[in-house]
């Protein structure tokens, strides 16, 4: 006889288990309590949609905190066997320039989404919409819209506790607290920093990209673009140092970064450069030879005092490596992605739960942590794969 599997939550981890379980081996059945599954997948493809992140399997594994937790799940089903299975559904996919990997051309995120749900069906996978999970009764089954469901196996893929109105609100923490099994509250990752901007120069600079520049924070450095905002700054060259970042606010209350606008040059080019310049009058140096927009210049002119920024040395200093200090992280639910949730402690190398046999936690719920830019939805789609794997060859 088939066995059951009951796996809650409609979102990628749990699609691609069940587009990798045995069906000749498994009834399976997905529980997801709004009315349509993948809103977040769906929030996600309203941004860049960057599926998964093309690099050597070792390099992208690096990029993961804690970076030796995910790697058995990772080399099972690596960003290329990502791209190939979309390719198998009809997603054909792209390396952009930034090595993120998108849909093809043309090919809309609710395309994306209707390709896997109908892959899924092919396979005669049964989603339940408008149920939610709620507890367990006392033998350990899931209730699920106040009804006991019974099962051999079930799977949690709830997501983490950001952009609730997506349906992963995180409610469920509280639950399997109850339960005994140990959790970390949420907090906010891939998200924008609040600094304390000069009245002056963010009336001037709010919504400008600070582009082709480099962030660093504990020595890890982050290429790419930074958004200044009211609140403070956001972009793909911050959110990649939010454990470091994280780290800093938790203990001190505030962090410090700091950007280089010439990531291509060295401090000595910078130097020369300027040293070298036909033009007397700093701006000019900095806009004609640095080729500093007027948002990095005024950020310089603004935060250095008179002498820091008429100085060539500690100019060349600050541009290679000018601090700025954040207050805090922006609100969990503005955040692309949330630590904390099941504490990694509390499950098997199999994602099974410890206190509770034959239960899984797959996803964003599990306390790892990854850049925005196609490692989450890669981590997640790995690991529901590699618990099918597992699941297959234990029965
Ligand atoms: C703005 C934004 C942009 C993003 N861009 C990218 C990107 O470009 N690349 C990338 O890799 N990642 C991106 N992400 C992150 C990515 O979407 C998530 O990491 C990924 O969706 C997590 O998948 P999951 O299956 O773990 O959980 P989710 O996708 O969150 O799915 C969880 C599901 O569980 C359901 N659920 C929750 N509680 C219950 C319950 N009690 N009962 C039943 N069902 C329940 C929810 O309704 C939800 O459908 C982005 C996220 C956001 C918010």
């Amino acid at each position: 006889m088939k066995k059951q599997i009951t796996i809650i939550g409609g979102g990628p981890s749990a699609f691609l288990l069940a587009a990798f379980l045995d069906v000749e081996k498994f009834t399976i059945s997905i529980y997801e309590k709004n009315k349509t599954a993948g809103r977040k997948f769906l929030v996600a493809g309203k941004g860049g949609f960057n599926l998964t992140y093309s690099e050597p399997i070792d390099r992208l594994i690096k990029c993961y905190s804690p970076n030796d937790f995910l790697d058995r799940a990772l080399l099972n089903f690596t960003n290329t066997d990502f791209r190939n299975w979309l390719g198998e559904i009809g997603i054909p996919t792209y390396i952009g320039s930034s090595k993120r990997v998108f849909p093809e051309k043309g090919i809309k995120p609710i395309e994306v989404l209707n390709a896997v749900l109908e892959s899924l069906k092919e396979k005669g996978i049964i989603i339940k919409y408008d149920h939610t999970f709620y507890d367990w009764d006392d033998a350990g089954h899931p209730i699920i819209n106040k009804k006991i469901v019974p099962t051999d196996y079930t799977v949690f893929s709830l997501g983490g506790g950001s952009w609730k109105v997506t349906g992963s609100d995180g409610i469920w923490l509280d639950t399997f607290s109850k339960k005994g099994i140990k959790t970390k509250v949420f907090q906010a990752s891939n998200c924008g920093y609040k600094i304390d901007w000069k009245s002056n120069f963010i009336q001037k600079h709010e919504g400008t990209p600070l582009k082709n520049i480099a962030i660093s924070c504990n020595n890890i450095i982050q290429k790419g673009e930074a958004v200044i905002t009211k609140f403070g700054l956001e972009g793909n060259a911050i959110y990649g140092l939010s454990p470091q970042i994280r780290e800093q606010l938790n203990v001190i209350s505030k962090a410090t970064v700091f950007i280089d606008f010439k990531p291509s040059l060295t401090l000595e080019n910078v130097l020369s450069k300027i040293k070298k310049s036909i033009f007397k009058n700093t701006t000019q140096i900095l806009k004609k030879e640095l080729k500093l927009s007027p948002s990095q210049i005024d950020l310089l002119k603004t935060y250095l005092s008179k002498e820091s920024y008429l100085n060539i040395e500690s100019l060349a200093k600050n541009i290679k490596k000018f601090p700025l200090e954040l207050l805090e992280t922006a609100s969990i639910d503005e955040a692309i992605s949330t630590v904390g949730g099941i504490d990694l402690n509390a499950i098997s190398k199999n994602f099974e739960l410890k206190k509770m046999p034959n239960q899984f936690c797959i996803g964003e719920m599990l306390d790892w942590d990854a850049p925005t830019g196609g490692y989450l939805l890669q981590a997640s789609a790995s690991i529901g794969v590699y618990l099918a794997k597992y699941l297959n060859q234990t029965n």
